[in-house]
């Protein structure tokens, strides 16, 4: 018996059985020892509260007392009842439909041998009623005799769960799986990861974690099994795109950068604050990219507030030392004018010209930009996607930057692809999301990530208040010299009704608050209109600024404190993470009120998230599983971002060793040509070369 021996010479399987394993796909031992569990239930007695024992789930070892059969209307029911060492009692209950006719055989037989008086058992089942704590009636799942020689697989233990198909029960393919085990070969299972990766990220042989996933001895054995097979899945995967990436990738630039500082250190000084040494890191990646002699393509991920922009800026002026321009697109124009007001301020005194272009500049506006980037006097240009129209022609573009990737539409996308195909391209995003993962290993795009906030930030407390309570919290941060924002949902997806409505909310506000100036922002207002109010909100000459969502992404006003959404149940979990990193970006305590229509209408699972967490990865995490990964990836991924161990979103420390590692070996060794490589490319060329015609290994 090896491990690619029929499924069907397994003990106990048969060329019957084997037809309902080829319904999962399983054909060989090999196929069914890499069939791990789709969960666990923690039945080892008094284990701690963990994930694999919920609440209602029961695991009790007792003494059967008595038995019954109590027949009803359309169930025949079951009852045994059990007593454990220290005198607990519990109710069991089975359930049977009741047949047309007679049973042919008492269907409770096996379980009225095994509950004998007195005899020790194990039972697994599920309360009753959940709500009830203290109750002791359950409904049964599994049962064993404590007597039984294999219990350990199934009770007492952590016990895998599978996902079966009709025919196949849990009971037998424990025992399947546990043959499979045995199996000498297993043994000699070949180890396909480079020695020097096993060492170095600590990660179990291959048997070792086939058999510890599917029998873990305890929970973080289970987590080591789970760590080492989702990282041979993603170094796998992540290998194979590396590959076919370097074979693709033959542009060469034809100009080239050098770190000349000249405008780098002046702006260094000037601005006020240390880079962090996450900041550092990735500066020194792009630095890196555009040295080279490659075009850079690049995503860098950081949440809300992280410092992306001066990331961007410090990459934007090595182009401009360079004698290079550098463009940078936002999704929408509030934010474009924003960063635009960033720069010029961040820039102060530096020989470096800045314009922000949008669809509202006005002509003449519009004419003079066009021609200073056609003869090169303006170095930096910032705006909307105004800035890949037909007729802006740059003098020498050389690095565009995209914030908030994601909020483009496809089709801009791809155009900005068609203008940009020779430039360095440095993609920014505060969410996370399964699109950009994705990107990074599909795509031709490698991922810097922002992993701390700058210091000093505060803690913003997140509730959800009535109107009148998040109003006494605006009067309260106002009168202590602080600002507020008052945000008000888009409505249908229209921005003339929702203007008109946040125009009616402002008016009733003026009313609410007296004694403070107040400002209202949406997006059909003017370009000189938005400017002038988002200036007087940054130079305090406002309060509260009122706002459609317009003002979700990129609004950085250090001494806003609330932010006050209404209507909150309106939001998606990622807007909502959006909108409070507006506030807590000073030296003040800050606050997030989420004020519901009508009482208690939010999704309660969204505010408790928003409210729990400020980590923006957790937050796209749960965005997606609660709207479902198809519908925020547009289409769903044809079944390549499905993987059997690794979960990108909990793995992503994995997914990250591997893509780190997968550049490392190619690095060394592209064309996995290394000894110890061979079977981790064999296993390579197996997975990949003939299904995807994607790499070429031979
Ligand atoms: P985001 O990553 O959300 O785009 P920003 O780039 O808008 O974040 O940065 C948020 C704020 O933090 C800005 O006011 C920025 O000037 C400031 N900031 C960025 N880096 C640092 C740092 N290293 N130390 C202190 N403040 C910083
Ligand atoms: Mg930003």
């Amino acid at each position: 018996m090896s491990v690619s021996t029929q499924i069907q010479y397994l003990k106990g399987i048969g060329p019957a059985k084997a037809k309902l394993f080829e319904r999962l796909e399983i054909q060989t031992v090999e196929d069914l020892l890499h069939y791990y569990p789709r969960t666990y239930q923690d039945r080892r007695p008094g284990a701690a509260p963990n994930e694999y024992n919920a609440e209602s789930l029961v695991v009790f070892k007792g003494r059967v007392l008595r038995t019954q059969t109590v027949p009803a209307r359309s169930v025949l029911i079951f009852k045994a009842f059990l007593e454990d060492e220290k005198g607990n009692q519990i109710e069991c209950t089975w359930f049977k439909k009741r047949m047309y006719g007679h049973f042919r055989f008492d269907p409770f037989g096996q379980l009225k041998k095994d509950f004998h008086l007195n005899n020790e058992v194990w039972v697994i089942g599920r309360r009753e009623d959940k709500n009830n704590f203290f109750g002791n009636k359950i409904i049964v799942e599994e049962q064993y005799p404590a007597a039984d020689v294999l219990t350990g697989l199934h009770a007492g233990r952590l016990t895998p769960i599978y996902a079966l198909t009709e025919g196949l029960t849990n009971k037998q393919f424990r025992l399947f799986v546990h043959e499979a085990l045995q199996t000498e070969s297993l043994a000699r299972e070949p180890e396909i990861l480079p020695s020097a990766l096993l060492a170095k990220r600590k990660l179990l042989s291959a048997p070792q974690a086939l058999q510890s996933i599917h029998f873990p001895n305890s929970l973080p054995e289970l987590e080591s099994a789970r760590t080492r097979l989702a990282y041979e899945e993603f170094l796998l995967l992540a290998t194979a795109w590396g590959i076919k990436r370097t074979q693709t990738k033959v542009l060469a630039k034809d100009y080239s950068y050098e770190i000349k500082k000249n405008l780098l250190t002046p702006f260094r000084e000037q601005l006020g604050f240390e880079f962090t040494n996450s900041q550092r890191k990735v500066i020194n990646e792009i630095f890196k990219d555009l040295c080279s002699a490659r075009p850079m393509n690049r995503l860098l991920q950081g949440d809300v507030g992280s410092g992306k922009t001066v990331v961007a800026l410090c990459a934007m002026l090595l182009a401009v030392e360079n004698g290079y321009q550098a463009a940078l697109m936002a999704p929408t124009e509030i934010l474009a004018e924003q960063h635009y007001l960033t720069f010029k301020h961040m820039l102060k005194g530096l020989p470096v010209n800045v314009a922000v272009l949008t669809s509202s500049t006005k002509a003449a506006a519009r004419k003079k930009i066009l021609k200073e980037l056609a003869d090169g006097t303006l170095h930096i240009l910032v705006g909307t996607h105004a800035v890949i129209q037909e007729d802006v022609k740059f003098h020498n573009l050389r690095l565009a930057v995209i914030d908030e990737q994601h909020r483009f539409g496809v089709k801009q996308r791809s155009r900005l692809k068609e203008k940009t195909a020779k430039l360095d391209l440095l993609t920014m995003t505060a969410t996370p999301i399964p699109r950009t993962l994705a990107l990074a290993f599909y795509g031709d795009l490698d991922v810097s990530t922002l992993s701390e906030l700058p210091p000093g930030r505060q803690p913003i407390q997140t509730e959800t208040a009535t109107s009148k309570l998040a109003y006494d919290r605006v009067r309260e941060q106002v009168k202590q010299g602080r600002q507020a924002y008052i945000v008000f949902p888009l409505i249908e997806e229209s921005e003339k009704i929702s203007a008109k409505a946040v125009t009616a909310e402002f008016e009733k506000l003026k009313t609410v608050f007296p004694e403070f100036r107040l400002a209202v922002l949406h997006g059909q207002m003017s370009q000189a209109e938005k400017e002038r109010v988002m200036a007087d909100f940054a130079e305090h000459k406002t309060d509260i600024l009122v706002a459609t969502p317009v003002i979700e992404v990129g609004i950085d006003v250090k001494n806003a404190t609330v932010m006050v959404i209404e209507n909150a149940e309106r939001f998606g979990l990622a807007s909502l993470h959006q909108l409070r990193g507006r506030v807590g970006r000073g030296e003040h305590e800050s606050y997030c009120i989420l004020v519901p229509q009508h009482a208690g209408s939010v999704a309660k699972e969204r505010v408790d998230i928003i409210c729990s967490t400020r980590d923006g990865f957790k937050i796209g995490e749960r965005d997606m599983q609660l709207r479902g990964p198809g519908e925020i990836l547009g289409t769903r991924q044809s079944g390549e971002l499905e993987f059997k161990a690794g979960d990108i979103f909990k793995d992503r420390e994995v997914l990250r060793w591997a893509i780190e590692d997968r550049d490392e070996i190619l690095s060394h060794d592209p064309g996995l040509t290394k000894p110890e490589h061979a079977l981790f490319r064999r296993k390579l060329q197996e997975l990949y070369q003939q299904n995807w015609h994607l790499i070429d290994l031979s």
